[in-house]
């Protein structure tokens, strides 16, 4: 058997590297920190300076020691320095001041794969102050790198296409918020024609503006105007994009391939109509050959609701018109589903014609 040397600090048996597990973790700590640590908090929104950045706070918190706790969190994951693998970490508050949070800093691990696990101890001072981080700094300047104009095609935009217009804007700068810095809306105003909104970032006002004219199949115009040059010598530009909406919305009529039709529903690049002679349901997109023969004719306030007054079977329907109580008779077979005496129906005239309209959508002009 070979003679193993004791361990050459202590004198306890070695078991590695000529030393004893405890002289050998000493000289090969699991991580290295240092304290004092600064930690810059952006006093607007939480946000954290990191190397090369703002860290930006994504989630809310439900109280300041709670923004701080994971502001600490982020300062600790970028001052950390792991110098093996699988070591868990553990926190202790020790004491806390206004400005100053004394922590030590639990670390267990192996510092040799055949040595067994120990713990090290480090007391961390984290100072935080505070400032104004790029994105709350460019808000507050005002800075937008896009206009995006929101029109509508002879028409004002309506309320429902308003208030989805503004969710959609909110929901996709929330969407990119911790990935880019000038993901904000600097303004967004509103007049009788339609919204006029300013955004920070020009990747953002143009993934906005694809959204916009893919989900109301709009037109779309881009211009851009030279404001000068950065600190690099580079154009700068603004853009000012204009997305006009259609002159038809869902519930208006057009005519398609000369045939009157409602508009049932409006999803991306896709248009569902309803053939009021025919009374068949179809889609097609802007791409398709009957799209060039789309024209508006009349908008879904033209519609008039109908009362069944009665019906015998095998013969014409009798209807009332709810508003000047003329008597019309229509044709039983133009009824999708049961009909019911007393019920309402909905209906449109062309040309002095009388077409009811599909069942689905009677109820739901306010659905999109
Ligand atoms: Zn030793
Ligand atoms: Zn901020």
């Amino acid at each position: 058997m070979p003679v193993t040397a004791p361990c050459y600090i202590c004198g306890k048996k070695s078991v590695i590297d000529g030393l004893c597990a405890t002289c050998y973790d000493e000289g090969h700590p699991l991580i290295e920190i240092s304290t004092p640590l600064t930690l810059l908090a952006c006093k607007k929104c939480g946000a954290i300076k990191v190397p090369g950045g703002w860290r930006k706070v994504s989630s809310r918190y439900e109280s300041p020691e709670e923004l701080a706790d994971y502001q600490i969190d982020i300062v600790l994951q970028n001052e950390i320095k792991y110098l093996v693998d699988d070591v868990s970490i553990s926190l202790e508050e020790i004491r806390k001041l206004d400005r100053v949070t004394h922590l030590v800093i639990q670390a267990i691990g192996k510092s040799h794969e055949k040595l067994p696990l120990h713990e090290e101890k480090y007391p961390v001072e984290i100072r935080f102050s505070y400032g104004t981080c790029d994105t709350c700094g460019m808000l507050s300047g005002g800075y937008y790198e896009v206009t995006l104009q929101i029109r509508a095609d002879g028409r004002e935009l309506n309320d429902t296409e308003r208030r989805d217009i503004e969710k959609l804007v909110t929901n996709m700068t929330v969407a990119k918020y911790t990935s880019d810095d000038k993901a904000f809306v600097t303004s967004m105003t509103e007049d009788k024609y339609g919204l006029d909104i300013l955004i920070g970032s020009e990747n953002l006002g143009k993934t906005i503006a694809d959204e916009l004219e893919a989900r109301y199949l709009a037109e779309r115009k881009e211009n851009y105007k030279l404001i000068g040059e950065d600190k690099t010598g580079k154009r700068k530009y603004r853009i000012t994009i204009l997305i006009r909406l259609p002159r038809f919305s869902v519930g208006d009529f057009v005519l398609v391939d000369e045939r009157p039709c409602q508009i049932l529903a409006m999803t991306r690049n896709n248009l569902t109509c309803f053939d009021l002679k025919s009374r068949a349901r179809f889609t097609m997109n802007p791409q398709s050959a009957r799209w060039r023969t789309l024209q508006f004719l009349t908008p879904q306030s033209e519609s008039r609701e109908f009362m069944i007054v009665t019906h015998v079977y095998g013969q014409p329907v009798q209807i009332m018109d709810s508003t000047n109580f003329v008597i019309t008779y229509v044709d039983e077979d133009l009824f999708e589903g049961e009909i019911n005496t007393g019920s309402k129906i909905f209906g449109v005239v062309f040309e002095d014609r009388l077409y009811l309209l599909p069942t689905q959508n009677q109820n739901n002009e306010n659905e999109v």
